[in-house]
């Protein structure tokens, strides 16, 4: 099917439906069939993907989160399409004179196999504007990109803004029509987080638009729509308001009943689209067991939201080293499809301390050949011996996490770190316009400034990437992830580091929840000082466990046990698989 208008003027993307198909689609939900194939993909929309080989940089673990889904989906044979904006311009942050600063670097689609299919139109503010439909395809997956030279960054201005509803606008209404233009229908429709509800809008409405009862189309879009939750407190959410949705959103629909609906969800004028996510999907999900029990949503009739805990996992070709992933698949560890095998636990006997060893220095040197491209904070190359000891801290620089945490009793730092000569590398990205953060970066390289041992065994990484988190997951020792407990959805930094046989340092939170707190070197208290305790008691005992062969092996293997189940993105989309061709 191909549905090019030559004239752009009289294009309205929600037309052009064959009433055939809308027959069918009723009867298909009469048999509650949501059979996936390759002209009906499992659909996948996301505002934010971190896929930097495609072209694509984002945020942080939601992206992360985006790219793993499709690679996996790809690994398994899963028909499977993403939807995501193209954005022409993307941030980094260099050193200058000790100060982060901001970047701003165009991209350009094409130079990363994106092909260009067609245009689609969005209606906002009286305007038609034009958005170009990008697609580039793997095997049984594709990336379908919206794009348009002015359409700007991932998260610019700010969360309530006219651009971000424009994006949003145009990736859900937009990305609906270059499904058509490709000849697409989804077959499940996944909400990336809240700001994708505009696509399961433009499906409601193109159904109830073209002579489906409300009620019925309203029945149809919830049963094939998942909405994934990755925050916790829906107060936290940003708001828009009536007089945006008149701008933005209302000149994109067809159906006077959508549009009614949707009038009658707000409330003062303001509208947060989980609200209306929560109507528009049947099926929703929480990203770890803990998330998916603490989420705190409401439904607009006043009822608790329940989340089906879905945890996420990474795609452990992507991130594994790759003779450590031919191990696991050699020695009947993990099966093809990366899934862990029915007795995993007992073939986890044949990684030796000898061989976690060897796999480490394999890491070590990939991860010096990759900081060669990545100078620190002083400008100076890290290179790093096969012995020495490396602790990280490597994510989203944000509050929760508490990135400055392990630097409030700097003596009592040297002092681990002097004792078993280890070094300690802090990577992360700094939210532009994040000034809480950008002080606590500025206070930890005072500290480090001012002993002469941190100095020069403390170091910081600007412009955090997913190579970088590869890069410390194959080739440091130890990682430490202290979110306050309670505030991490699920994290997928330190699945990357259980993979790559690192220890784990961590409070019980997030996916890390999912496992035994045996099954890592736990951090726990009554309050930070308490928390602060155990971080470095858990830093003395990790150089202990690295400095004796029984315990290492014990350690690597009591953690692999324990997560290699949980952190499998092939466990994920199994998961994933089941909820929605159950329900
Ligand atoms: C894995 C990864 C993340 C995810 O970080 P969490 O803090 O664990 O959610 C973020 N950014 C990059 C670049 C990553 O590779």
């Amino acid at each position: 099917m191909s549905i090019i208008n030559h004239d752009p003027y009289s294009y309205h993307p929600l037309e052009n439906i064959e009433e055939v198909d809308i027959f069918n689609d009723a009867l298909e939900r009469k048999h509650l069939t949501k059979k996936v194939s390759e002209e009906r993909p499992y659909t996948y929309w996301t505002i934010e993907l971190y896929d930097q080989q495609n072209g694509i940089r984002g945020g942080g673990g939601l992206g992360i989160l985006a790219a793993d889904t499709r690679r996996v989906a790809e690994n398994m044979g899963v028909p499977f399409a993403l939807i995501t904006p193209f954005y022409p311009y993307e941030a980094h942050q260099v050193m200058e004179n000790g100060k982060l600063v901001d970047q701003h670097i165009p991209v350009d689609y094409k130079k990363f196999g994106f092909k260009y299919i067609n245009q689609v139109f969005v209606k906002c503010c009286g305007n038609l504007c034009a958005l170009d439909v990008v697609e580039k395809a793997f095997r049984n997956t594709r990336i379908i990109g919206i794009t348009e030279p002015n359409f700007g960054e991932l998260y610019q201005g700010l969360s309530g803004s006219d651009h971000r509803l424009y994006q949003e606008v145009s990736l859900g209404f937009g990305g609906y029509a270059a499904l058509k233009l490709l000849g697409l229908k989804p077959a499940i429709m996944q909400l990336n987080e809240v700001a994708t509800f505009f696509a399961a809008l433009a499906r409601l409405d193109e159904l109830a638009g073209n002579g489906m009862d409300f009620y019925e189309a309203m029945v149809y879009t919830r049963k094939h729509t998942l909405y994934t939750n990755h925050t916790l407190v829906q107060a936290a959410e940003a708001e828009f308001s009536y007089e945006q949705f008149e701008r933005f959103v209302f000149p994109n629909l067809k159906s006077l009943a959508v549009k009614k609906w949707l009038s009658n969800n707000f409330t003062d004028g303001k509208i947060k689209l989980s609200s209306v996510t929560i109507e528009i999907a049947e099926m929703r999900s929480g990203v770890s067991k803990l998330h998916a029990r603490v989420a705190n949503y409401h439904d607009l009739a006043g009822n608790k939201v329940k989340f089906k805990a879905v945890t996420n996992g990474v795609d452990l070709k992507f991130w594994t080293l790759p003779r450590l992933l031919e191990f696991y698949q050699n020695n009947g560890i993990l099966d093809q499809t990366l899934l862990p095998t029915a007795d995993y636990a007992q073939k986890l006997e044949f990684l030796s301390s000898d061989k976690i060893r060897q796999f480490k220095l394999l890491g070590r040197q990939e991860m010096n050949r990759i900081l060669e491209k990545y100078p620190d904070h002083n400008g100076q190359i890290l290179e790093f011996k096969d012995d020495d000891l490396i602790f990280d801290f490597r994510r989203r620089l944000v509050d929760y996490k508490r990135p400055e945490m392990p630097f409030k009793d700097p003596k009592r730092l040297r002092q681990v770190l002097e004792k078993h000569s280890a070094y300690y590398i802090l990577a992360g990205r700094v939210h532009s316009g994040d000034k809480t953060m950008s002080d606590k970066l500025q206070m930890i390289f005072d500290t480090i400034e001012h002993d002469d041992y941190l100095k020069t065994h403390v170091f910081y990484l600007p412009d955090y990437n997913e190579e970088l988190a590869y890069a410390l997951s194959v080739g440091s020792n130890v990682t430490i992830n202290i979110p306050i407990v309670g505030l991490e959805a699920c994290g997928t930094s330190w699945m990357k580091d259980v993979t790559n046989l690192n220890l784990l340092i961590s409070t019980h939170d997030g996916g890390v929840a999912d496992g035994p707190m045996s099954a890592y070197l736990n951090v726990s208290g009554e309050n930070e000082p308490e928390e602060l305790d155990a971080v470095y008691k858990q830093m003395e005992n990790a150089a202990l466990i690295w400095e004796n062969d029984f315990d290492l092996e014990y350690s690597i293997k009591h953690a692999l046990g324990a997560f290699l189940p949980v952190i499998s993105g092939t466990r994920m989309m199994h998961d994933y698989l089941d909820y929605l061709f159950s329900m």
